[in-house]
Order: C-alpha cells, then structure tokens, then sequence
C-alpha cells in the first residue's frame, strides 16, 4: 500500500471510531442500553408514542391531551383551544371546545357516551367553535348520553353560556329536525351549568373524586374563567384565556400541570399576522398574556410543569417565544402542540407525541339504540316529494340485499 494509500486507511479507521462513540454515547444519553436495535426491539416503556385506545391509565394516573393549542383561524397543524383530561378513575374532561378539535378528538378513539362533561372557558368562537359539531356530530355516531356543559355567566343574562346554547339549539332546529323520528336521538340532550363568573375558588363540579373549580379570568368582557381541577392528589390548572391576575396566581400554586395560554410576541403579531403595532400590543398583553408575563406568571405559581398554549408553534416562532418565556422563568416548561400528550403520576410526567390514525371511524354505541319512532318523522311537501327519481330497478336490489342478510321486509319510501 502506497504512503497515501495507508493514511487514508488509518484516517478512514480513525473517523469510523469516533463516528462509533458519538452514535454509541448520543444513545446513552437517551438512556437507552442496546443501541443498535432500539427501533427492531423496543420494549412496551421505551416506545415514545402515544397510540390512542392502546393504553391503559393507572389507576393513580393523570393524562392530558392537547387536541387544540392554536388561534381563532384553525389550521391543519393546530386546532383552536381544546384539553382533555383522562383520569385513572376512567372519568375524562373537555376544556374548551374550540374550532377544529373535534377531528382531533375523534383521533383518541374514545365512544362518545364517555366524553360527556365539556368545561368552557368563555364564549370566544376558538373555545367552543365545535361545540356544535361535536354535540350533533355525536349524535350519528352513537353518542346516547346527554351533553353536559358548564360554563360562567356574563355581565347580563344573554351574555352567559345558558343563553349561548339556547340559541345554539335554534340555529340547528333543522339538524335537528331532519334526525327526528330517524335515529335514537337521546345524544341530543343538552344539560347547561352556568355558574356565576366572578366565582373565585368556587366549586362548579365534584363528582367521584374529583374537584373543579373556577377563577375570574380577564379577557374580552366579563364572562371569562380558568379552571382548576382536583383529584387524588393531583392539580390540573387551565388558564383559558386570561392576562395575568392575582386570583390565578394565588389559587393554581404548586399545580402538577399548569396550562396558560401563551400568546405571539406583539412584534410577531405585527410581522406575521399584519396586527398594527398599537393592536399587537394591546392583543399580546392587554387582552392576552405575552411569553414574558406566562414565565413570570410560572415563576410565581411554580408548577411541577408549566405548558404554554394559544400561539403558532412553527420552527421560526417557537424560539422566540421560548427566549422570551426563559427572561422570567426557568423551570421545566412544555410549549404545546396538538397532540402532545402528558402522562401525570406523583412520581413522574411523561411528555410524549399521539400517534394519529387519520382514518379513524366512530366507536360502537355503549347502550343499546331505540328503534327510531316514525311517528316523530316531520314530513317533506309534495312538491320537493315531486321531484324524486325513484329508479327502482336500481334500488330495490340493495332493498332485497338488506332484507335477504337481515330477515327483514323494508320497503323504499319513493317507488
Ligand atoms: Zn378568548
Ligand atoms: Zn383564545
């Protein structure tokens, strides 16, 4: 081998061996003890992904989804404002409803008749904008339970969340109508707890356990409230929208898991959403809380975790907010995305990423279904009946095909 032949040789076993300590110690530093097989042979603990249904919750253990963590105007990467807290008692929690959620909620494959209790924060559309489709939605998809829904009171009686889903129910009087007499429709019951916003510490639900309260928040008009949420030794705070307040600071202390919003940077605001500068300023820490005034909201409540939310979490924006969280706060810190799920015990919280089935269907029903009552059918005219096209060469197959599987006699309505 010539002089440049054998360096190369030994520069080429030389990179080789360093290339092997830096794979080998990148490994360790995870933790993990077989590095070169961790994808082939993982053991259930070393999988970091969440696969939704494929779980079950300790009997002891806390776990929170983000099904929506982003703005008013959803997008495909984050939904608008949306928790659920599972708990190991098997109860689970909505907080906010906001635009876009309901795909995600689909996504955790959990029957309709189980998610029944929805918290809302206050009545911004980005905190129960799919209020609606997931109460009807759930209604065709084998929810047979009544919707329970709490939320504060405003200034006045028509600014308050009884009146919200009053009006909610007339703007879908023909959804509703149109499933009347058609599918068992007890899903569409609708239970309102309003409670009163200027609550501070105030008990709005205890149930099997568990504890919830509300706070006053500041943002938009009166009418605005974070939760707090007590079970087994564990705290959930969750902030809504708020700015920063003495009642939030003097009530959510030592929290487990602390979710505040954590609004764009004014001069983001003005950069990449077109807000003039006086409107970024007052939007980003008047109305809502900048990342510095969320650290510094941390630093004074110290939670085991603080989580930051209600920002476009994007390669270019989250370092800035996090420079800007790390001027007030230094303690440990999640800023979310959707589908980051956090798994609380005393011992320990495990921050992990939902797997997500894109073609998930709904779950089958928990109680056995009605037959519908045909009686309640509200008839079409005569005139949209005039137009049909009946095409019974064509239909009546797929009747006999029903009726031959099931021993039924079904007749079509148009012949
Ligand atoms: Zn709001
Ligand atoms: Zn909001």
């Amino acid at each position: 081998m010539s002089t440049v032949g054998k360096a190369a040789a030994i520069f080429a076993i030389v990179i080789a061996i360093i290339g092997g300590y830096v794979w080998g110690r990148s490994d360790q530093q995870a933790g993990r003890v077989a590095p070169f097989t961790e994808t082939a042979e993982a053991e259930k603990d070393e999988i970091d992904v969440y696969y939704p249904g494929a779980e079950e919750l300790g009997k002891d253990e806390m776990r929170v989804v983000a099904l929506g963590t982003g703005m008013p105007t959803s997008r495909p990467k984050q939904a608008a404002a949306c928790w659920l807290v599972e708990l190991g008692n098997g109860d689970k929690f909505l907080f906010d409803i906001g635009s876009g959620c309901h795909e995600r909620l689909a996504a955790q494959k959990i029957p309709y008749d189980l998610i029944d209790k929805v918290f809302i924060g206050h009545l911004h559309v980005d905190h129960y904008g799919d209020l609606a489709s997931f109460w009807l939605g759930g209604t065709t998809m084998n929810r047979l339970v009544p919707l329970r829904i709490w939320g504060p009171s405003g200034a006045t009686p028509e600014y308050g969340t009884q009146a919200a889903i009053d009006n909610m129910k007339e703007m879908y009087v023909w959804d509703i109508g149109t499933r009347s007499g058609v599918i068992d429709f007890r899903g569409g019951e609708l239970e309102v707890h309003e409670f009163p916003f200027d609550g501070i510490n105030e008990v709005i639900f205890q149930e099997n356990g568990v504890t919830i309260r509300s706070l006053p928040a500041i943002h938009g008009l009166d009418g605005a409230i974070s939760f707090i949420l007590d079970w087994n030794g564990l705290k959930f705070t969750y902030s809504s929208d708020t700015i920063p307040n003495k009642w939030w600071i003097e009530h959510t202390k030592n929290a487990d898991i602390s979710i505040h919003e954590c609004f764009l940077p004014s001069v983001l605001l003005v950069t990449k959403q077109g807000f003039a500068p006086i409107e970024a300023l007052q939007v980003g820490t008047q109305g809502h809380t900048s990342p510095e005034q969320f650290g510094k909201v941390m630093t004074m409540t110290e939670p085991r975790l603080a989580v930051g939310y209600h920002f476009f979490n994007d390669f270019d924006t989250q370092p800035e907010v996090m420079r800007r969280v790390r001027k007030t706060y230094q303690g440990p810190l999640a800023l979310a995305v959707d589908y980051m799920v956090f798994n609380v015990t005393k011992d320990e919280i495990r921050v992990r990423m939902s797997a997500v089935d894109e073609e998930v269907w709904p779950s089958p029903p928990m109680k056995k279904k009605n037959p519908p009552d045909f009686e309640n059918v509200i008839p079409i005219s005569d005139f949209t009946k005039s137009g049909a096209l009946a095409f019974p060469e064509i239909v009546q197959p797929i009747y006999d095909e029903i009726n031959q599987i099931y021993g039924t006699d079904f007749e079509p309505a148009f012949k």
